[in-house]
């Protein structure tokens, strides 16, 4: 059965403040929904939309509603209006959430769509890789987590994350942990050897956690700690803190 709607919590254009693509102008599809419960997570407030909100012109705040689920067509018309509209301001499409590939079903009708558009980057947290085994071949950019035990209070289920690792390595990809204060060594150097088993130039983006109040709830010397410790393995680690919050963007 084709699936033609998706549950969605907002469509919007922004810069990119995490991981490979910093800094970059992205339109970030929003999926509603999760398989984890992080403690630190930001998204939850979306869990349970009636309502998707997207902007009527990219990047200025103009949000219009529409029930949920969402027609699909409705918002690859949108984006493509913007991109006539602003012709080479975008760098690409950003599917996000939740976890997007909880919506596996929709985005096999999507993404050949949104790619016709503008190359598609996806953010995971880096657990369902049957679901990414059907549509990598479609993705040009993958940003996966792997969820430290520290940072989101749950057990990591981290051969889950070698089998995800490992079909996503089939694209231009990276790896993100964020870390707190609570990071134990040995967390990063099994992350950091994970990954170098796949390759060792693999870009591992470690991500200060981010409080309320734009504080970082690690201090700057156990980053640098944790930097040492994974480049024992690999050739690319970076400190980067999510920096769309601290210029006040979505
Ligand atoms: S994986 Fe991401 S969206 Fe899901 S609970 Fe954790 S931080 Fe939130």
């Amino acid at each position: 059965m084709k699936i033609d709607r998706a549950n969605l919590a907002e469509v919007f254009s922004s810069i990119q403040g995490e991981g490979l693509h910093i800094g970059r102008r992205q339109v970030f599809i929003r999926f509603i929904g999760c398989n984890l419960a992080c403690e630190y997570c930001d998204t939850h407030l979306f869990d349970r939309a009636e309502e998707c909100r997207l902007e009527t012109n990219p990047g200025r705040g103009d949000f219009f509603t529409l029930a949920n689920p969402v027609p699909i067509s409705r918002v690859t018309d949108l984006i493509a209006g913007w991109l006539s509209g602003w012709p080479g301001v975008h760098h690409s499409i950003s599917l996000t959430g939740g976890e997007p590939l909880l919506h596996l079903e929709v985005l096999r009708e999507w993404v050949v769509k949104l790619k016709g558009l503008l190359p598609l980057h996806l953010e995971t947290n880096g657990l369902l890789y049957s679901a990414l085994g059907s549509i990598v071949r479609h993705l040009d950019y993958i940003s996966m987590d792997i969820k430290l035990p520290s940072s989101t209070g749950e057990e990591t289920n981290w051969d889950h994350h070698r089998e995800f690792l490992a079909v996503a390595s089939a694209t231009e990809m990276a790896v993100k942990v964020v870390v707190n204060s609570a990071t134990q060594h040995w967390e990063i150097i099994r992350a950091a050897e994970m990954t170098a088993a796949i390759s060792r130039s693999i870009p591992f983006i470690i991500q200060p956690e981010t409080g309320q109040e734009l504080s970082l709830k690690i201090g700057t010397g156990e980053l640098i700690e944790l930097q040492e410790l994974a480049s024992g393995t690999l050739d690319d680690v970076r400190i980067i803190p999510q920096t769309h919050r601290f210029i006040g963007l979505l």
